[in-house]
């Protein structure tokens, strides 16, 4: 799914994409290097980095992203930061796990922002940076029974603007992406889970649970994911700063 109609050239520059071991991240980590980055690849599954990079030609590095000594041991001389690792968790407020709530922020709002941090300094130096947040439609909608996932997205949305007003003068862009149900490990839990507790099979959880307000039936290829992550990382995207963009088949046009 290549387009080299809308090259953007990463020769020269350095990529670090987190939970890239998997789904929408190993996507943005092939396109990335596709177009020419370094890539350093993390995740806290072993397999699944040291698999992505050795695919990608990039570094592995192991990393529980909850754990703020291991981020900041991650490197720092980096041009194009995709903070991409999350999880999710289904329960109402009641049976919510607060230790599973606390995990949810530490790995998807505060490791960005301990990221962010890191890489900065480099980025203005260089008058040169990238910032992409994966966040979600849920950065921008609530569903119920996501709490922990909601809360962290609705987060990283404000940490991605903030960062976009501080580094504008440096070069630096901060940007969230907001797809609706992409096609990953992570979204086809929710549906095997969902199939089983609601005694119907997965193609309806997809048409009428998960997707139901969204315009567009279908789940998204991760590709089309990174391939709006590489589109943000061109020079024509310069101005684009602080934005979030939904790819979520219309759910938030409603
Ligand atoms: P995935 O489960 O396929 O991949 C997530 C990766 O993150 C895995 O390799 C996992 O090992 C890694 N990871 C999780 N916790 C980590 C930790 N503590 N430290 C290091 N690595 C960790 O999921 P995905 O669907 O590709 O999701 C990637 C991102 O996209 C997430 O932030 C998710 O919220 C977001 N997102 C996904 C969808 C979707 O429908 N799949 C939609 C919108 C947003």
């Amino acid at each position: 799914m290549s387009d080299n109609r809308h090259a953007v050239a990463l020769d020269g520059r350095v990529a670090l994409v987190t939970g890239a071991g998997s789904g929408i991240g190993r996507a943005c980590a092939r396109t990335l290097a596709e177009s020419g980055a370094k890539v350093h690849v993390v995740d806290v599954d072993r397999a699944a980095a040291e698999q992505t990079a050795a695919e990608v030609g990039g570094w592995a590095h192991v990393v529980d992203l909850a754990d703020p000594a291991a981020v900041d041991a991650l490197p720092g001389v980096v041009d194009v930061l995709v903070n991409n690792a999350g999880f999710q968790h289904v329960a109402a407020l009641a049976d919510f796990p607060p230790e599973t709530f606390s995990r949810m922020q530490q790995v998807m709002v505060t490791a960005p922002f301990l990221l962010t941090r890191k890489v900065l300094p480099h980025m203005c130096a260089r008058r040169w940076g990238r910032i992409v947040h994966i966040s979600s439609v849920h950065g921008l909608r609530a569903s119920p029974f996501k709490a922990g996932y909601v809360a962290a997205k609705h987060g990283l949305e404000g940490l991605s603007k903030v960062v976009a007003l501080e580094a504008a003068e440096h070069g630096v862009t901060s940007n969230c992406v907001n797809p609706g149900y992409v096609d990953t490990p992570l979204v086809r839990d929710q549906i095997a889970g969902q199939a089983a507790a609601n005694g119907i099979d997965e193609s309806e959880v997809v048409e009428r649970v998960l997707l139901q307000r969204a315009a567009l039936k279908r789940l998204i290829d991760p590709r089309r994911v990174a391939a709006l992550v590489r589109w943000l990382c061109g020079d024509h995207a310069a101005h684009v700063t602080g934005a979030s963009v939904p790819m979520d088949g219309g759910w938030t046009a409603a």
